[in-house]
């Protein structure tokens, strides 16, 4: 007799992301189980990061690379939970005897940042005709994020003009400007560069907190938060 197909290694699951975007998504197997077991003991972030990606593109039926961060770590859950089971194992650390615990996440107690899907309105002050100037910023997409991780010269400012959702003088968008072009603008500007930073450096994120007391008795309240931190555990 042939090796037997199961049934639920090829089912489809549809779900509907914190922002309203639809997905399909389907279990992983054995082989990118391994990937990611591999990546989990020997990779550098990047390459953690990557093994993700891969991953999630094969099991998730859009383009993640477009993904907004928040969107892209919240269907990692899903296909965490449809593919090996609702709680993520970690190891907590006790702050005061260094005791390490082993400890169950369940995947419904994590909580997804409460700003997900949302824009950025950075104000920039007056033009010449006192009217204002507004720049409007994206949250981080998966693509985006991976090039500032790999921080090329310039990445910041290629990261800011892809969230770029416009500019606005009064209620106008402007044309969309080159990259070239919207680099030099945006140096030029008090304050904008950092503000710019900032925005899309605290992209919501997924976080779980949880207290607990360690063998001896001592008290400790463990905070976990950001994609690459539930990875590690
Ligand atoms: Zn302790």
């Amino acid at each position: 007799m042939a090796l037997p197909k199961l049934k639920s290694a090829v089912i489809e699951h549809n779900e509907t992301l914190l922002t309203g975007r639809k997905i399909k998504i389907r279990p992983f197997h054995g082989r990118e189980e391994k990937k990611i077991l591999t990546a989990k003991m020997s990779g550098t972030p990047i390459e953690q990061f990557d093994v993700i990606i891969e991953v999630m593109s094969t099991c998730v039926s859009q383009d993640v690379l477009q993904f907004s961060m928040a969107e892209f770590e919240q269907a990692y859950l899903i296909l965490y939970s449809v593919s090996v089971n609702d709680k993520i194992e970690a190891s907590f650390v006790c702050g005061e005897c260094q005791a390490i615990i082993s400890a169950s996440i369940p995947v419904s107690a994590v909580k997804m940042g409460e700003d997900i899907g949302k824009t950025t309105t950075i104000d920039l002050g007056q033009d010449e005709t006192g009217k204002n100037v507004t720049m409007v910023l994206n949250q981080l997409s998966v693509a985006t994020s991976r090039m500032v991780m790999s921080a090329e010269d310039d990445s910041e400012i290629v990261a800011i003009f892809d969230s770029l959702e416009g500019i606005y003088v009064g209620e106008d968008q402007i044309e969309s400007p080159e990259l070239e072009e919207f680099g030099e603008w945006l140096l030029n500007q008090p304050n904008a560069y950092t503000e710019s930073i900032k925005t899309i450096r605290t992209s919501p994120q997924m976080s779980y907190s949880k207290k607990w007391q360690c063998p001896d008795g001592h008290d400790n309240v463990t905070e976990v938060k950001g994609f690459s931190s539930f990875f590690r555990s």
